[in-house]
């Protein structure tokens, strides 16, 4: 199965306002696609739904084969563990007294102790370049810094799909290179929105425009530059 399958999905939110208008979208397991398109075209609305905090639209989300059914309890909770989504402010993410206890928050809260539960904290700091942090608070660490526990607190979770809003904001170009060639480590699935075109083409081999509720694009990042 796809990492992310994502049907006819249509939305609109409880004021009357029509976000989505029938967006069909697959990514493969593996792939890196860039999630482009201005503001109020429907982005975060998209996002909210590939793992059920929308729902309630028309079509159908599936992540790794497992269809997102609102009404099943348990099954909400393993696409929560599939979807793991860094949001734009780490300071959302990060409320720990020490990173390790951040990192640690998500699989101890699946059933995850003992052993395994210190090899994934250690596995998601080492691959951010924060297992030397481990043991300070997050309010600590420069906001670059911060983004990459936040990074760190999802992979923990050993998720199907990554998703990113806007990993490059507010970080300097030395922060942007480390978190780009963290990303390029990284052997998993990721959907980056952003407004960063030149990050999105060192990231993502593909490209996908919303607008105004569709999908007005899909092609390879670098075919949607030369078009700039
Ligand atoms: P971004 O472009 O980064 O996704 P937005 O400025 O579109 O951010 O939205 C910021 C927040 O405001 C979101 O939580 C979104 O749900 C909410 N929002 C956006 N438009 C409306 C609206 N018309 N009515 C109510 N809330 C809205
Ligand atoms: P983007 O993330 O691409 O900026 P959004 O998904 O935030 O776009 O918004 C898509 C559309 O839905 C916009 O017209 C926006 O104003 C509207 N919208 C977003 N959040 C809400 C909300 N909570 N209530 C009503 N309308 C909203």
């Amino acid at each position: 199965a796809p990492s992310l399958e994502v049907r006819g999905l249509a939305y609109a939110y409880p004021d009357g306002t029509q976000a989505l208008f029938g967006v069909d979208l697959t990514i493969g397991r593996g792939e890196r696609v860039a999630l482009l398109g201005p503001n109020g075209a429907g982005k975060t609305t998209l996002v909210l739904h590939l793992n059920g905090i929308l729902a309630g639209g028309l079509g159908a989300v599936s992540v790794g084969g497992l269809r997102i059914d609102p009404g099943d309890r348990r099954g909400l909770r393993e696409i929560r563990r599939r979807v793991g989504i860094v949001f734009q402010d780490p300071d959302d993410q990060l409320f720990m007294p020490t990173v390790r206890e951040d990192v640690a928050f998500g699989p101890a809260n699946l059933g995850v102790r003992g052993a395994e539960l210190d090899r994934r904290v250690a596995g998601a700091l080492e691959r951010v370049g924060m297992l030397d942090v481990a043991d300070r608070p997050p309010q600590h660490l420069s906001f670059g810094q911060r983004r990459r526990v936040a990074v760190a607190t999802v992979l923990a979770m050993e998720p199907e799909i990554l998703v990113l809003d806007e990993p490059s904001s507010n970080l300097d170009p030395a922060g942007r290179r480390e978190l780009a060639e963290i990303l390029l480590s990284l052997d998993v699935t990721v959907l980056m929105v952003t407004h960063d075109l030149p990050y999105a083409a060192e990231l993502c081999p593909r490209s996908v425009i919303l607008s105004g509720g569709v999908i007005a694009a899909d092609a390879p990042t670098l075919e949607l530059l030369a078009e700039e």
